[in-house]
C-alpha cells in the first residue's frame, strides 16, 4: 500500500482506471490508445479483468504484459477460480510474475455462461479466500494482494427486494475479514449508487477489524440500458432520486451521460469529503466519463493530454 499510504501523506488523492479485455484485435489496439491518454493524467494503477469462466485468459494476459511494460502503468490483474485447476491457477501467475507485474485481485468469479452457480473444478478452489491463501503460501509477499468487497452483500446471498438480512451481511463482512486476515491488502468494492451504504459498509468493516484501504468502486452511468442491465445482474440499490433523474431522460443518450458525470462527481466528493482518499473507476473502457468526473473533482488537469512518464521498474503497490 506504498503508493496509496504515500498519497494520503501528501493529501494527495489516488485513483485507478479498471478496463476489460476487448473482443476484437481492433478494439484491443483501440483500448490502449485510450489507456495511453488516460494514463498521462497519473493513476495509481490500471487493472484489467479475467473474462467469466477464464474466457479471456490469454487476452488478459497479453494485455497485462502490456499494460504493465509498454503503457508502463503499474498494473493488477483480476484471477478467478472458475474452471481453473491449480496448474492453470499456477501459470497465470508465474507468466504475469515473469513479466514483473506484482498485484493481483484474486476472485472466485461468477458461474460460466449459461450455468447459475458456481461450480469447484476438480483441483481448483472454490472461493476466493482459498485462492488469497494459496498466493501467500506458494509466492510469499512478492504479490499485492487486492479482493473484492461488497457494500450491499454478495448477491448471491441477497434474496428479496429489501437487500440482505442482516444476518447474511454480518456473514459477507466475516468472511471478506477472513479474505483480509489471510493475505489480502486492499479491498476494491463492488459498485453501488447508494454512497450511505458504502460508507456504512467501510464503517462495519472497521468495528470488526478490517484495516486495510477499501477503495469504493465508482461505475458512472454512460447509459441508460447498460446502467439497468448492470445494477439488475449485481442487485445494487438504486436510490429513487437516480430514477426520478433518470426516467425523464433514458432515450437521450448525451443528457443519461452528463447525468452519469454529476452523479459519479457528487458521489465521489462525498465519499473524499470523509477523508477517503481513494477512488476506483469501472471505466467500461471508456475514456470521457471517467476523465471528466476526475477533472470536476480537480484531480487532473484537463489540459494535460500528453505524456512524458519515463519508463519505471515495476513495483508491488500495496506492500509497505
Ligand atoms: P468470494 O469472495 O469467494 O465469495 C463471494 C461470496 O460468497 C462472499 O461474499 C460470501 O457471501 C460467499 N462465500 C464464499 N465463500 C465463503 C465461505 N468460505 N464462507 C462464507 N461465505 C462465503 N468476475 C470475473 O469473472 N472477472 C473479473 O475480473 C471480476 N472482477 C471483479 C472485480 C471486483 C472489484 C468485484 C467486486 C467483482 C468482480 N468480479 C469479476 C465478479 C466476481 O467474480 C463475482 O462477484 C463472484 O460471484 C464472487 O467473487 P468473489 O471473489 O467476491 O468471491
Amino acid at each position: 500500500i506504498e503508493k496509496i499510504q504515500e498519497a494520503a501523506a501528501n493529501g494527495r488523492t489516488a485513483f485507478s482506471f479498471e478496463y476489460f479485455p476487448p473482443k476484437t484485435e481492433e478494439g484491443v489496439e483501440n483500448l490502449f490508445e485510450r489507456m495511453d491518454r488516460m494514463v498521462a493524467h497519473g493513476p495509481n494503477f490500471c487493472d484489467i479483468t479475467w473474462g467469466a469462466g477464464g474466457s479471456t485468459a490469454d487476452v488478459t494476459l497479453d494485455i497485462a504484459n502490456r499494460m504493465q511494460n509498454m503503457v508502463c502503468v503499474e498494473t493488477m490483474m483480476h484471477l478467478t477460480c472458475t474452471n481453473m485447476p491449480v496448474e492453470k491457477i499456477d501459470s497465470a501467475l508465474d507468466a504475469i510474475k515473469s513479466n514483473g507485474i506484482q498485484n493481483v485481485l484474486a476472485l472466485r468469479g461468477d458461474p460460466p455462461h449459461g450455468q447459475d452457480k458456481f461450480v469447484q473444478v476438480a483441483g481448483g478452489f472454490s472461493c476466493a479466500l482459498d485462492l488469497v491463501q494459496h498466493i501467500r503460501a506458494k509466492y510469499g509477499d512478492y504479490f499485492g494482494i487486492t479482493v473484492a468487497g461488497y457494500p450491499e452483500a454478495h448477491p448471491e446471498v441477497i434474496l428479496g427486494e429489501e437487500g440482505a438480512t442482516d444476518e447474511a451481511y454480518s456473514n459477507d463482512l466475516a468472511y471478506l475479514k477472513r479474505k483480509v486476515d489471510a493475505g489480502a491488502d486492499l479491498i476494491v468494492t463492488q459498485l453501488f449508487y447508494d454512497t450511505d451504504i458504502f460508507l456504512k459498509f467501510v464503517n462495519d468493516c472497521r468495528q470488526i477489524g478490517i484495516t486495510c484501504p477499501i477503495v469504493p468502486g465508482i461505475m458512472p452511468i454512460n447509459n441508460y440500458k447498460g446502467f439497468i442491465r448492470m445494477t439488475g445482474f449485481c442487485k445494487t440499490k438504486i436510490p429513487a432520486e437516480i430514477t426520478a433523474a433518470l426516467e425523464p431522460i433514458k432515450d437521450n443518450e448525451e443528457a443519461v451521460k452528463a447525468y452519469g458525470i454529476h452523479l459519479g462527481t457528487e458521489m465521489c466528493k462525498k465519499i473524499l469529503a470523509t477523508g477517503i482518499n481513494t477512488l476506483h473507476l469501472y471505466t467500461l473502457n471508456m475514456e470521457k466519463t471517467a476523465l471528466a468526473i476526475l477533472t470536476n473533482l480537480g484531480l487532473i488537469e484537463e489540459s494535460k493530454l500528453s505524456r512524458t512518464l519515463p519508463w519505471r521498474p515495476p513495483t508491488n503497490v500495496f506492500r509497505v
